[in-house]
């Protein structure tokens, strides 16, 4: 992991209120250590206020130590899309990243991999940073099709936008069942799939493959992150649950900073 900066990401989905959100922010926006990028993913309606809190909590001159992401994007650039909110939007209010094909998102909104792509290349096109979800279901890992569907979830990606593309973005690895459940992959299970990953990217660019961050996501909590975050080939952690929760998700960042 020390070839990479890690990178703790929080996904708070549609959890909060307006005060838990600037409570959140505040305590966040005053991390100091840098050794690891810290992003946070509010709801879009708290997007706003996240940005100028933590524009008023930098503390170095280079700009912000905690990054804005959103968690979702449309694929469609602009026009009459109700209910949809475009990547320049997200990039007018201080994003720097927006997660893209979460399970939920693909499970509960039938959101295709074509979606997810077009989406991916929408965002990076206007400036963000996609971080991409792939994950096997439980079903497909007992049919030992773990790497199947892995593969096809980035591959829809690659053919729209080439793995040259991945110069600029994240991959999550989280598998569908560990997210939310409460029973995270054996730190084993996630370097398996993360050195998989990694070495199908590097099949096409070694320095794609090499620079690539890819996080785990799935139940981590401070309990288990460390063993998680020292594996070779994973780079820190996309965290739902435990990203409301700000003494624990402190403690995630600062596991991460120390992870070798
Ligand atoms: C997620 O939603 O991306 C996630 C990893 O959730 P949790 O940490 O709660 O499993």
């Amino acid at each position: 992991m020390a070839l990479r900066r890690p990178m703790v990401a929080g996904n708070w989905k549609m959890n909060g209120s307006r005060q838990l959100a600037e409570e959140l922010v505040k305590k966040f926006g005053r991390l100091k250590d840098d050794s690891a990028e810290v992003v946070i993913c509010p709801p879009t309606v708290y997007l706003e206020s996240a940005s100028k809190l933590l524009e008023q909590s930098k503390q170095s001159l280079d700009g912000r130590l905690v990054r804005l992401g959103a968690q979702n994007v449309s694929h469609h650039e602009f026009g009459a899309y109700t209910g949809e909110v475009s990547a320049s939007m997200l990039r007018e209010f201080g994003c720097n990243y927006v997660i893209v094909g979460h399970s939920e998102r693909r499970r509960m909104y039938g959101e295709t991999s074509d979606i997810v792509a077009n989406k991916f290349a929408t965002a990076q096109k206007m400036g963000l940073t996609p971080i991409l979800c792939v994950g096997e279901s439980l079903a497909a890992r007992e049919a030992r099709r773990t790497f199947e569907v892995i593969a096809g979830e980035l591959d829809a990606v690659i053919e729209k936008v080439g793995t040259m593309a991945f110069d600029n973005a994240i991959i999550a690895y989280e598998p569908l069942w560990a997210v939310g459940t409460g029973k995270s992959a054996t730190p084993e299970q996630a370097q398996e799939v993360h050195a998989f990953i990694r070495q199908r990217l590097s099949e096409v660019s070694p320095f794609i493959g090499e620079k690539i961050r890819i996080l785990y996501g799935g139940s981590v909590k401070p309990s288990n992150a460390a063993d998680l975050f020292s594996q070779p080939d994973v780079d820190g952690g996309l965290i739902g649950g435990v990203s409301l929760n700000a003494s624990e998700f402190l403690a995630l960042c600062s596991i991460a900073m120390n992870a070798e």
